[in-house]
C-alpha cells in the first residue's frame, strides 16, 4: 500500500544548509537557516535558560502529562510579555492562551480555530511571506489571498499596494501579519501604518492573525510589539501566534503559544476549550521542557533581567552587523545597500538575482536562499570581508 508514495524533494532551506555543511571550503558561510548565531558561529543557550534548566532538573518530580492548555506560569508570563502587563484586554480577562509546540503549533491551532468558526475562510498573506505559512494554514482548509507587501526596487514596504489589496478584505476574512522582523524581507510596518491597518480592520471587519516569532530581535521587547498591541487595544478579536524559539533560544524544545484576544471573557474561555479540542485531535498535550524553562525565566525577576540583557545584546549585535554590512558592501560595489540598515531582525534580501545567488554559492561557498535572503546573524567579524568581496566580484560579473 505505501509503495505508491514517491520520494519528496528536500526542503529547499534545509537542503542548502546541509549542502553547506558538506562543502569542504574553509571560507564557506551559511546564511540560510533562521537561527541566531553568535560571533563564533554558534547558536547559544541563554544563560538564564541554562540556570532555569539546572533548577528544573534538580526539582522536577514527575514526567506526567502537562495540562492540555500547558504550563500556567508560561501562559501567564507570555501573555504579559506579548500584550504588556497593563493590557486592558488582560485586565478584562478577554485573553486566553494555549501552550503549543513552537510558533508553528500556534499557527496551526490558530488556523484550526479560524476554520471551526468560518470553514474555508480567506486568509490574506503578504507577498512574500514565510513559505511554511501556506501548508500550515492551508492543510486545515483555509484559503489564501495575497496582498502586496515588499517592493524589490525600493527595498521597502509597498504600503499603498498593501492598503489597496486589503481594501478587498471584509468581515469573515483573516489578515495574517508579521508582528515584527518580517520573514523573509525584514521590512516592517511603522506604527502609523499599523494604525491604518487597525482603522481598516475596524471599518471592514476583518480579523488580524499576528505571527510574532522574533519579539526582541528587531529593536527591543517592547518596541517590537507596539504595532500588535495597538491592534489589540482597538479591535475586539485578534489571534496571536507567539514563539520562544528565537528570543529564548528554545528552538528544539518547541515552545510557543496561541493567544486569543476576544470580545468577552466568556468567549475567551470558549476559544480555549476549542483550542484544547483541536490540540487533542492533533497531538494531545504540549511538550513540557521548554515551556517550564520559559515560565521560570519569565516569573523570576533576576532570571528575567538576565534574559532581557542577553536578548538586547543579541539585538544590538544584529543591528551592528547590519550597519557594518552596508559599509563593507558599499566599499566593494557601486550599489546602495542602505536598505539593509533600515530592515529589522534576522533577515534581508540582498537584492541579487537568482543567478548571482547561485554564483556566490558555486564560486565562493556562500550559501543564501536563491531569492538572496540572508540570515544576518550568520555574518561575523571573521567572514564579513570575504562575504562583501565575493558579492563585489559576482556583481562585477
Ligand atoms: N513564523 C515565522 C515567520 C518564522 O520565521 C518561524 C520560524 N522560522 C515561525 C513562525 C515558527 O517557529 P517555531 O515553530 O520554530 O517556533
Amino acid at each position: 500500500m505505501l509503495d505508491v508514495l514517491p520520494q519528496m524533494p528536500e526542503d529547499s532551506i534545509l537542503g542548502l544548509s546541509s549542502a553547506c555543511r558538506s562543502d569542504p571550503s574553509p571560507n564557506k558561510i551559511d546564511l540560510t537557516v533562521g537561527i541566531y548565531m553568535n560571533e563564533e558561529g554558534v547558536c547559544p543557550v541563554f544563560d538564564a535558560v541554562r540556570l532555569a534548566q539546572q533548577s528544573l532538573v534538580a526539582e522536577e518530580t514527575t514526567k506526567a502529562y502537562m495540562a492540555p492548555a500547558g504550563d500556567a506560569a508560561f501562559n501567564q508570563g507570555l501573555q504579559r510579555l506579548v500584550l504588556g502587563s497593563g493590557s486592558a484586554a488582560l485586565a478584562d480577562a478577554r485573553v486566553s492562551s494555549i501552550q503549543t509546540p513552537g510558533g508553528c503549533g500556534a499557527l496551526r491551532i490558530g488556523a484550526e480555530i479560524i476554520n471551526a468558526a468560518a470553514p474555508g475562510a480567506r486568509v490574506w498573506v503578504s507577498d512574500p511571506t514565510w513559505p511554511v505559512h501556506i501548508p500550515l494554514l492551508g492543510s486545515v482548509g483555509l484559503r489564501f489571498e495575497t496582498y502586496r507587501y515588499y517592493e524589490p526596487v525600493s527595498h521597502g514596504v509597498n504600503f499603498d499596494g498593501m492598503v489597496e489589496d486589503l481594501g478587498r478584505a471584509g468581515r469573515g476574512d483573516v489578515v495574517l501579519l508579521h508582528g515584527c522582523c518580517h520573514n523573509p524581507c525584514g521590512a516592517d510596518l511603522t506604527l502609523e501604518q499599523w494604525s491604518v491597518i487597525a482603522d481598516m480592520a475596524e471599518r471592514q471587519g476583518f480579523m488580524p492573525f499576528v505571527d510574532i516569532a522574533y519579539q526582541g530581535l528587531g529593536d527591543g521587547l517592547e518596541q517590537d510589539v507596539a504595532g500588535l498591541r495597538l491592534l489589540v487595544e482597538r479591535l475586539p478579536e485578534v489571534i496571536i501566534a507567539a514563539s520562544c524559539s528565537k528570543n529564548m533560544g528554545l528552538y528544539r524544545e518547541r515552545t510557543g503559544a496561541a493567544l486569543f484576544v476576544s470580545s468577552s471573557a466568556e468567549n475567551a474561555r470558549a476559544l480555549l476549550s476549542q483550542a484544547q479540542v483541536a490540540a487533542r485531535r492533533i497531538y494531545s498535550m504540549p511538550p513540557a521542557h521548554g515551556a517550564l524553562l520559559a515560565g521560570r525565566v519569565l516569573a523570576d525577576a533576576e532570571l528575567k533581567t538576565n534574559w532581557e540583557d542577553e536578548l538586547q545584546a543579541m539585538c544590538w549585535r544584529i543591528n551592528g552587523l547590519r550597519t557594518s554590512l552596508v559599509s563593507k558592501l558599499e566599499q566593494n560595489t557601486d550599489r546602495d545597500f542602505g536598505f539593509i540598515e533600515r530592515e529589522k531582525g534576522m533577515f534581508s534580501f540582498l537584492g541579487l538575482t537568482r543567478a548571482e545567488a547561485i554564483a556566490l554559492r558555486e564560486k565562493h561557498s556562500i550559501y543564501m536562499l536563491e531569492s538572496s535572503r540572508i540570515n544576518v546573524a550568520g555574518v561575523n567579524g571573521a567572514n564579513i570581508d570575504y562575504l562583501a568581496e565575493a558579492v563585489g566580484a559576482v556583481l562585477r560579473g
